[in-house]
């Protein structure tokens, strides 16, 4: 895994003064599909207000649409004030997980899409039993995980049998980057990229 960040080739062709010259040439650094979807889920995921989990999941179909994206929530219109978000509890009933939509329950269900047949899940975690049912009856014929942390836990291996009983494809993914930097300031800067990593701006 490189510790690259994200844009660093932009930042050091504008400081060799690439700037004064015309470009000709696409950039060659842009981000390739798998990571360009990665990081819409990872960005999602900073949408939750889960304290100690925040997980995010991108759906895309075979013409490498975005058609869902989803975060870890508790449900529509329950009060996430109200709900806990505790992992352990002497009661169950006081921790979050009775109460939680998992990252890719949420992205299945905001689809924009009729449904997400033969669809691709890209996911921070790899899916738990109850997503992995879901994944099924939605149609999803591949999901790309970055992290499979509890991959020894009942749950997950609950997932592989049934992945694997259905015929469910599922990667880890490797990131070519370590770090993805957004730099709003970047707009204001031509040459250096729409992303860059922040020990090189300015
Ligand atoms: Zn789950």
């Amino acid at each position: 895994m490189s510790s690259e960040v994200f844009g660093e080739k932009s930042a050091q062709r504008a400081t060799d003064g690439a700037e004064s010259r015309p470009q000709s040439k696409k950039r060659e650094d842009y981000l390739e599909w798998p990571e360009y979807f990665m990081a819409v889920a990872f960005l999602s995921a900073q949408r939750s207000k889960d304290p100690s989990s925040q997980v995010g999941a991108c759906i895309v179909n075979p013409e490498n649409k975005i058609v869902g994206i989803g975060y870890n929530g508790m449900p529509n219109g329950c009060d996430d004030d109200l709900l806990p978000w505790s992992r352990e509890a002497p009661d169950r009933l006081d921790t979050k997980y009775p109460y939680v939509c998992h990252a890719e329950l949420n992205a299945i269900m905001n689809k924009n899409s009729a449904d997400v047949k033969g669809c691709t899940m890209y996911v921070a975690l790899f899916p738990c039993n109850e997503c992995a049912k879901l994944i099924i009856q939605a149609g999803i014929k591949e999901v790309i995980y970055l992290s499979d942390k509890y991959h020894d836990t009942p749950e997950m291996t609950a997932s592989r049998r049934l992945f694997n009983l259905v015929g469910i494809t599922y990667r880890e993914f490797k990131p070519k980057h370590n770090m993805i930097v957004i730099d709003f300031n970047s707009i204001n800067h031509p040459g250096m990229g729409s992303m860059t990593g922040s020990v090189h701006s300015p």
